[in-house]
């Protein structure tokens, strides 16, 4: 807290005072929507025809597949831009897409420009493709070629198809070891990989630190951009980048640990830390293959949204940190107090929390996956004295908003929900009941929450903390707090979840293994061991 204090005092006598910031944060709002629209700019940019080192650094990336399109993502080098005398210029780069590796018979290019307001970052959005198709796709600029990419769309709306492997990551502290995991995820060429948040940390903490961000906490712009450059340009993120399509939400750490709507956690007033939500939320945009998400404005930026698998899969991407009311009772493990209780509260805030149920009042894939940050099911504590205590940071903290997200799933019938989670760093397996007081009480769906792949540390298989969690909550099966991913493997009959785990990350090149595999089956709700 003392050193956010000086840094804040540092910051607030610098050129960016409020009015300025709010200047930039209108100025960055006008930034983003140029870059939803590259034709407009297309005669302003500039063409770069010879260079003398690879801008490509940061490697390339595709995102939010559909039937017909991807976003193919990219972003040059800026320091080798520096050098070039091009870093204030908007540039132009090519890109081209093939169903070939060889690239035999180019099916699309197309120029477009890397803005210099967006750090020249490049989102090309590629329409009119072939469905259920893998494609690769390279970026051009002037002499220099990138890496190639392996990208596939999605599967049609009414297409049956009869199965989908993806793997779900979260929570890559780069201080805490190596990204050995994405190496691994990288050779399984998966459909898909979906990311649930803490892709990178505001700050340095823990023990054992394996190698080093490149500055203390991060607040400006700036600050962002170089904590996401430090961490694209770790080469298995960027292998597992280039091996399969991205889904990517935040959590809280892509601006502030807890930070709940404009609430920070540490001495910061709500005017600031919005300010620095508009500075985190761009840079989450620049480093990101995700579109342009409709009604970005300052330091709001609604990435929810709804991705669709053939008849097999939909997921609904979830936002739980922009909108949440603050934590209750001081935040922690606290026994509930009133604010606990209190039906105002809520996690989703009500434009997303209504768009979630309409969802899933129609929803008729097989599965519908929640992607979303933090753990659904109870796991509540006893503590020394043998109060009951409650995780306020999950949605233990909102129990109001969870009843009705339960009940809503019961009553609208949804087919097999499954929820994915991230942020704990921690593997479990858990029923989702609709009353977890009641352990005879009915399944409503089933959930499964990842590990991180480096936060953390090596971490270990057991633990007291994870003995007692198990006992003091039946409705969650599996617990193991080692570093890895999921793997799910979905047909119309079986949902079939792999927790693969490294023995350690902070020595790179750890063998992969499956730990635990536990399944739900369609039309029966709820985890077993599979
Ligand atoms: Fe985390
Ligand atoms: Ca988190």
């Amino acid at each position: 807290m003392k050193i956010l204090s000086q840094q804040w005092q540092d910051y607030l006598n610098s050129p960016f005072s409020r009015r300025h910031l709010l200047r930039l944060g209108a100025q960055l709002s006008g930034a983003l929507a140029l870059g939803a629209m590259p034709g407009l700019l297309h005669g302003a940019a500039r063409r770069l025809t010879s260079l003398q080192a690879d801008p490509f650094t940061l490697g390339v990336a595709s995102g939010d597949p559909t039937a017909d399109s991807v976003v193919l993502w990219t972003r040059l080098d800026n320091d080798i831009l520096r050098e070039m005398g091009a870093e204030l210029d908007t540039i132009e780069i090519a890109y081209e897409i093939s169903t070939s590796e060889s690239f035999r018979n180019v099916l699309r290019q197309g120029v477009i420009i890397a803005p210099a307001e967006l750090g020249h970052s490049a989102h090309a959005e590629v329409r009119g493709l072939q469905a259920d198709t893998v494609y690769f796709y390279r970026w051009q600029l002037g002499n220099i070629t990138s890496p190639i990419g392996r990208t596939k769309t999605a599967a049609a709306a009414d297409a049956d198809i009869q199965q989908l492997r993806f793997a779900v990551a979260s929570c890559q502290q780069y201080e805490h070891g190596y990204f050995t995991a994405y190496q691994h995820m990288a050779d399984e060429h998966f459909d898909l990989i979906v990311h649930l948040g803490d892709y990178i940390y505001e700050k340095s903490w823990g023990q054992n630190l394996v190698r080093a961000h490149e500055g203390p906490e991060i607040i400006t712009l700036a600050n962002y951009r170089a904590r996401y450059n430090t961490y694209k340009s770790d080469p298995d993120l960027q292998a597992a980048h280039a091996s399969a399509p991205w889904i990517v939400t935040w959590d809280d750490h892509e601006v502030d640990n807890n930070y709940a709507a404009d609430i920070g956690e540490d001495d910061q007033t709500p005017e600031q830390l919005l300010m620095r939500r508009t500075a985190a939320y761009q840079a989450f945009y620049e480093f990101m293959p995700i579109r342009l998400p409709v009604g970005r404005q300052g330091p709001d930026m609604p990435i929810y949204r709804r991705l669709r698998f053939g008849k097999l899969a939909e997921f609904n991407v979830l936002d739980t940190r922009q909108y949440r009311s603050d934590q209750a009772c001081g935040d922690g493990r606290k026994q509930s107090c009133a604010e606990h209780l209190d039906s105002s509260r809520t996690l989703l805030g009500g434009a997303q929390k209504e768009w979630l149920y309409n969802g899933l009042a129609t929803a008729d894939a097989t599965w519908n996956v929640l992607a979303q940050q933090i753990m659904v099911a109870s796991l509540r504590s006893v503590g020394d004295a043998g109060e009951e205590l409650w995780p306020m940071d999950l949605w233990d903290g909102y129990p109001f908003e969870r009843q009705e997200l339960l009940n809503v799933l019961d009553q609208a019938a949804t087919p097999n929900p499954v929820v994915l989670t991230g942020d704990i760093h921690s593997n479990w397996a858990a029923n989702l009941q609709l009353d977890f007081d009641n352990e005879n009480s009915k399944v409503v769906g089933s959930e499964f929450v990842g590990t991180s792949i480096t936060s953390g540390g090596d971490g270990r298989d057991m633990s007291d903390y994870g003995t007692a969690l198990l006992d003091n909550n039946p409705h969650v099966k599996f617990y193991n707090a080692q570093r890895g991913y999921l793997c799910a493997t979905l047909t119309p009959e079986l949902w079939k979840t792999d927790y693969k785990i490294l023995p350690l990350v902070t020595q790179a090149g750890a063998d992969i293994s499956i730990r635990k595999t536990y399944i739900t089956e369609a039309g029966n709700p709820g985890v077993q061991e599979g």
